[in-house]
């Protein structure tokens, strides 16, 4: 056996994303102690930056250290107690993986179910919160990856905070690639990915819990059922001021690469980053329906960093063609999750990735392939 050495892939995929050169020589630095008074230091940065990312103020903010489906369910299991009404918003894979959640932090899921490819249907929210009006919290994804839909994210909030419930939502897809106002539409509790519009290395989940959420947890009659989970446990590591308790040891390299991923995103500017990927996805757009591709959400719920498309009629091999890319162009795309299975492509435009010169490659990628 010998060193493994990776292909340099683009990879235009539902993520990871490419990491730029920047962020991997960060996280090649020198291991330190993760107690070691400058690595505090970095983990007070990456928070500041992190607030900056989700536009908000909320203290508690921070790197769950393991992916978004972990802050998925730090989310949950927090927030939800059994016994607890749920209302779930479902219309993909991520949504549907809420509600594993909620059951099995013994809680009592309501669903709002719409179609693969849509948006959430608001009425629908506040038809579901009317008839439930001992319901507790309401669950949805902002960026549903599996379908490349965006729902609208503030109207679904406001509603919530008109009935009372606290809002829980994944913006793994849609932190750093679409608006995001974490404190200005009311989220209570949101979670996050590092590899996908952050072009992190997969391992992270950034999250955010405002004073409600915090108040909420801090009235739990029950142990959050997770030991590595529990927030009243792991907020006296991230949070606490000077000295910190040890509770787990982060990743102290991936670390490294958060915060420069968080730098090269403030640098760049948070909006400039949405106008890129919208501009991106304008151009991807236009050649993929010159190629016969049909995108699969209507225009206005569309994700402009995760492109799901239906295939021309002309090809009848989509997984053999997609193999083809990774291996004559290097040129990984998502193919369909769930009900989309062999459907669909699903071609992302995510952080780092989303450059014209990769749109260019792409489309010729798959010109040269299909005539
Ligand atoms: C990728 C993704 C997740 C899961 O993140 P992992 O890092 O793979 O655990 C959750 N929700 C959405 C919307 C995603 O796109």
């Amino acid at each position: 056996m010998q060193s493994f050495q990776p292909a340099k892939n683009i990879l235009m995929g539902p993520g990871p994303s490419n990491v730029a050169e920047r962020v991997l020589n960060a996280s090649a630095r020198p291991t330190i102690g993760h107690l070691d008074p400058t690595f505090i230091g970095l983990m007070d940065e990456i928070k500041v930056l992190m607030r900056y990312a989700f536009r908000s103020e909320n203290r508690l903010t921070f790197p769950v250290s393991a992916p978004g489906s972990a802050g998925m369910e730090m989310c949950i299991v927090n927030l939800v107690e059994p016994g607890d009404k749920v209302i779930v918003c479902i219309n993909g894979v991520f949504g549907g993986r809420q509600k594993e959640n909620v059951e099995r932090a013994g809680g009592v899921a309501v669903v709002v179910e719409d179609d693969w490819g849509r948006a959430i249907d608001v009425e629908k929210v506040r038809a579901a919160l009317k008839e439930n009006p001992d319901a507790k919290v309401l669950s949805f994804v902002h960026a549903e990856t599996s379908t490349g839909a965006r729902s609208d994210a503030k109207e679904i909030c406001a509603l919530a905070k008109e009935f009372g419930v606290l809002t829980i939502a994944d913006t793994v897809t849609s932190l750093g690639g679409i608006p995001l106002m974490v404190d200005e539409w009311g989220i209570d509790a949101v979670y996050s990915g590092s590899q996908k519009c952050l072009s992190c290395p997969p391992g992270l989940s950034p999250v955010t819990f405002n004073g409600r959420a915090i108040e909420t947890i801090k009235k739990r009659k029950t142990k959050v059922q997770s030991w590595f989970l529990d927030l009243s446990l792991v907020i006296d590591y991230w949070e606490g001021d000077g000295a910190r308790s040890y509770h787990h040891t982060v990743p102290v390299n991936a670390m490294y690469a958060m915060h420069e991923a968080l730098l090269i995103l403030r640098e760049e500017g948070l909006e400039q980053a949405w106008v890129r990927h919208q501009e991106n996805h304008l151009l991807l757009r236009a050649g993929l329906e010159g190629l016969g591709f049909q995108f699969v959400v209507p225009e206005a719920e569309r994700l402009p960093q995760l492109n799901s498309v239906y295939l021309p009629g002309s090809i009848d091999d989509e997984g053999g063609l997609r193999r083809r890319l990774l291996d004559r162009h290097q040129l990984e795309v998502g193919g369909g999750l769930g009900a989309f299975a062999e459907k669909i492509w699903r071609i992302g435009l995510m952080g780092h990735t989303a450059t014209k010169d990769n749109v260019e490659y792409c489309l010729n990628a798959i010109a040269s392939e299909i005539d």
